[in-house]
């Protein structure tokens, strides 16, 4: 259904998330069909613009496509711009007047959509000062709330920012931005999971030999190194972004797909979550850095020197972890998280790994695959899902080889494939919440990794594995699987990075 029509308020509007994601995705929508029939795009943010300057500015980020002038002019008139001192208070009430300009000029009735796009410090005092001119009072309009990531640096603070928020907006307001969840692969999960007679049945400890999760990339810190070095892996990955997937992949069916419905179920997996205590941390969970070293012919230097970077920073750009779910599902099935940066792919995969069968009738494999079954939900590049099946070796005998039942989203081309950020603005216009985390499971995930944090902060000695630049990270990491390997690319891997 199309949305009803609004003002969205981008705060940070002078960012690099506004020019390179919200405004594209926008425009993606436009050119869709999909925005409302009333729009306006009110950017905000301290830098001096008048409507017009925005626009221009914005322009040269509107997607390069084969798109009339008429086109790019009619988006472009979507979009007004307010200067104000953000973090000022006293400020918010020439906001409120602009809006009510806005809506008054412009026919659109008193919905507002405040897009919280800039550093993570004004997300309590931006809610506050629209609170304090009544800017959250679904009065004459709904009034809804994006934060963007990271939502909180630890447990202490994702709650305190949890409680603010909710001191100003009811939960039904909060969007709580995580992007993977706008990725049309990662809402398949569902699809593949609970639209299928033959998964289902199958999905539990006692087919499921152990579950792995991949988030590769290529990159490095590039010039993100003073804000990375304050973050890391597990907090810019894997406790938003890898256990939302981890949600999906272990949740029971939901009685609905509706928003509650489904955060129900994942907040239920992150429950059932078996703590890693702080003594648990170094058997557990492996952390490294990429050092200085030649990739290729290229030699790259080692995080501890790129810029912005503490020389003995202990900020860990790769993490691998085990860790169990400890409910009726999933009892005693090891799940296995792998995300770093300057590894030789950019990928990011499920991959179920099924038992063996019972007994092994074709001794003469020597292809370890061929009886190890591997469903690969394959997020990115390269959107798909594989099967991994042993087939028999066409002559004598009863050789056994594997060999991939595989399916290409790019096969679909035809089909519109929505950006995250194009899917999830479209979402919350429309009120519906389901692909954003819920204030009690951001808080559960913290809880889950924060014990893993404490441990390294506690302890020094607990080691960051060093790993060159172009390597799947620290070998130590094969010691954390104690059977089976982690999955590996083609040693002829191509260069989108192509998993095999
Ligand atoms: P940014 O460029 O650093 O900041 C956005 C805008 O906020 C700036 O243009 C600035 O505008 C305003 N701002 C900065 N410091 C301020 C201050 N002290 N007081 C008031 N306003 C201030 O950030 P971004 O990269 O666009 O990211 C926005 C948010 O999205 C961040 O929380 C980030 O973590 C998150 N995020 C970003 C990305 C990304 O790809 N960029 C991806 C995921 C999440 P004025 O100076 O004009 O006021």
């Amino acid at each position: 259904k199309q949305p009803e029509s609004h003002i969205l308020v981008i705060f940070g509007a002078s960012g690099d998330l506004t020019k390179r994601k919200l405004i594209p995705a926008l425009y993606e929508l436009h050119t869709q069909n999909l925005l409302p029939e009333k729009l306006a795009v009110l950017g905000v943010a301290r830098t001096k613009l008048t409507d017009l300057e925005f626009r221009e500015n914005m322009k040269e980020f509107l997607p390069d496509q084969q798109h009339t002038q008429k086109d790019i002019d009619a988006f472009l008139e979507h979009l007004y711009y307010q200067p104000l001192s953000t973090a000022d208070a006293v400020d918010y009430p020439i906001l409120k007047k602009r809006l009510e300009l806005l809506s008054k000029e412009l026919s659109i009735p008193e919905n507002y959509i405040f897009y919280l796009s800039t550093p993570p410090n004004l997300y309590e005092i931006i809610p506050q000062s629209l609170a304090e001119v009544g800017l959250n009072e679904p009065v004459s309009g709904y009034k809804r709330l994006i934060i963007e990531k990271p939502f909180g640096t630890d447990l202490k603070s994702a709650k305190e920012l949890n409680k603010n928020l909710l001191n100003y907006f009811n939960e039904d307001q909060l969007y709580r931005i995580d992007h993977y969840l706008g990725k049309e692969t990662v809402q398949n999960m569902l699809v593949t999971r609970f639209s299928n007679g033959i998964f289902e049945p199958i999905w539990n400890r006692n087919f499921i030999h152990h579950v792995e999760i991949t988030s590769a990339e290529t990159l490095g810190v590039e010039d993100r190194g003073g804000y990375y070095d304050h973050s890391g892996a597990m907090r810019d990955m894997v406790q938003n972004h890898l256990m939302q997937l981890v949600g999906l992949v272990a949740m029971e069916p939901p009685v609905v797909i509706e928003a509650d419905a489904i955060r129900n179920e994942t907040l239920k997996v992150f429950q059932s979550l078996r703590p890693i205590t702080e003594a648990e941390v170094a058997k557990n969970v492996i952390r490294g850095q990429y050092i200085r070293s030649n990739h290729g012919k290229e030699p790259v230097i080692g995080y501890r020197e790129e810029h912005g970077v503490d020389p003995l920073s202990k900020t860990e750009t790769y993490l691998a972890m085990k860790f169990f779910i400890d409910n009726f599902r999933w009892a005693g099935v090891p799940f296995y998280i792998r995300t770093g940066k300057k590894l030789p792919a950019r990928v990011t995969e499920v991959v179920i790994h099924f038992k063996n069968t019972p007994h092994h009738l074709f001794g003469n494999t020597d292809n370890a695959d061929a009886i190890n079954n591997q469903l690969v939900l394959r997020i990115q590049p390269d959107e798909g899902i594989l099967l991994k099946i042993g087939m028999k070796v066409p002559g004598a005998g009863f050789h056994v080889q594997t060999v991939n039942m595989d399916f290409h989203y790019s096969e679909l081309s035809d089909v519109y494939l929505p950006s995250a950020y194009g899917r999830l603005l479209l979402d919350c216009m429309q009120g519906d919440a389901t692909l954003y985390s819920r204030g009690d499971a951001v808080e559960k995930a913290w809880e889950f990794v924060q014990p893993i944090l404490n441990a390294w902060q506690n302890n020094p000695e607990i080691p960051v594995y060093g790993y060159p630049a172009g390597t799947w990270g620290p070998e130590v990491v094969d010691d954390l699987m104690e059977e089976g390997m982690w999955r590996y690319p083609c040693k002829n891997l191509s260069h989108d990075g192509e998993y095999c």
